[in-house]
C-alpha cells in the first residue's frame, strides 16, 4: 500500500513538472526551440525601444501626438484586422518615422495551430502593412508573446527574428498611471524593449487612457536618466548575436 502511494505521488509530481515546463516553454519568457527571439539587446549603451501592441485603435492618434511632441520614435506591432479597419493610422504611423511590426491578423494564440494557419496570419498581415506604403523591415511579435514549436519553425524558415520584450508594465490591465510608470522605470536597462498597448487584442478592455497619460512621464523620466529612444530596427544595430 505504501509503495502504491509513493508511485502515485511520483506520477503526480511528474505530471505537475511537465505541465510547468510546458507553460514555461510556450510563454514569452523562455528561449525558442528554433531561430532567435529577442527579449532585449545585450548592450551597455543606453538605448531602448518603446513598443505598442494590438493597435491601431482609437487611442493610437493620442499616442502618436505624444511621440511627435517629444520626438520619440517607437515601434507599433499592429494586428492585421485592426490595420484593415484603420488604414489611415497605419500610414500615419510610418509617415511619422515609426517602425511597424506584425502582431498576427486576429490575435489568436499560435499554440497548437497548424503551420498553414500561422503562415496565413503572418502573410495576410504583412500584405496589409505593405499596402499602406510601409517599406521598412516588418518585425514580428506573436500574440501574447506565446510560441512553442510551430511559430518558431515558421519564423526560422523565413529568416525572421521574434521580437519580444523585457519591460512589462501590464498597462493593458489599467493598473493606474503611477503603477505603469513605476514598473517601466524599475525594469528598464540598456537595450530594453518596453511593452505597451495602444489597442486591444482580446476584447478584455478597450480603455488605453492610462497608457496615453503614462507615456509622457516615462519619456521624461527615462530621458532624464540618460536613455535614448530608438525603433526596433535601430536597436537591433546594437545586437551582437
Ligand atoms: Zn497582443
Amino acid at each position: 500500500m505504501k509503495g502504491k502511494a509513493t508511485w502515485i505521488c511520483l506520477i503526480l509530481i511528474l505530471i505537475g513538472a511537465s505541465y510547468c515546463l510546458f507553460l514555461w516553454l510556450k510563454s514569452h519568457r523562455s528561449p525558442q526551440l528554433f531561430g532567435r527571439c529577442i527579449h532585449r539587446v545585450d548592450t551597455s549603451e543606453k538605448v531602448i525601444a518603446l513598443t505598442f501592441d494590438d493597435g491601431p485603435s482609437s487611442h493610437t492618434k493620442e499616442i502618436l501626438d505624444v511621440l511627435r511632441l517629444y520626438e520619440v520614435p517607437a515601434t507599433f506591432f499592429v494586428m492585421g484586422k485592426n490595420a484593415e479597419q484603420f488604414p489611415d493610422l497605419v500610414r500615419q504611423i510610418h509617415e511619422e518615422g515609426h517602425d511597424i511590426g506584425n502582431h498576427s491578423y486576429s490575435h489568436q494564440p499560435f499554440i497548437f495551430k497548424s503551420l498553414a494557419f500561422i503562415r496565413d496570419e503572418i502573410q495576410k498581415t504583412d500584405q496589409i502593412i505593405k499596402q499602406s506604403g510601409y517599406q521598412g523591415t516588418i518585425h514580428f511579435r506573436a500574440p501574447y508573446g506565446r510560441k512553442l514549436i510551430g511559430l518558431p519553425w515558421v519564423l526560422y524558415n523565413s529568416n525572421r527574428l521574434h521580437i519580444l520584450f523585457d519591460v512589462i508594465p501590464d498597462d493593458w490591465a489599467a493598473p493606474g498611471i503611477d503603477t505603469i510608470v513605476k514598473r517601466v522605470l524599475a525594469q528598464t536597462k540598456p537595450g530594453s524593449i518596453i511593452l505597451c498597448h495602444d489597442g486591444n487584442g482580446d476584447n478584455m478592455g478597450q480603455d488605453r487612457s492610462q497608457t496615453v497619460e503614462a507615456i509622457p512621464i516615462i519619456i521624461r523620466e527615462l530621458r532624464a536618466a540618460g536613455y535614448q529612444f530608438v525603433t526596433i530596427s535601430e536597436l537591433l544595430k546594437f545586437d551582437s548575436p
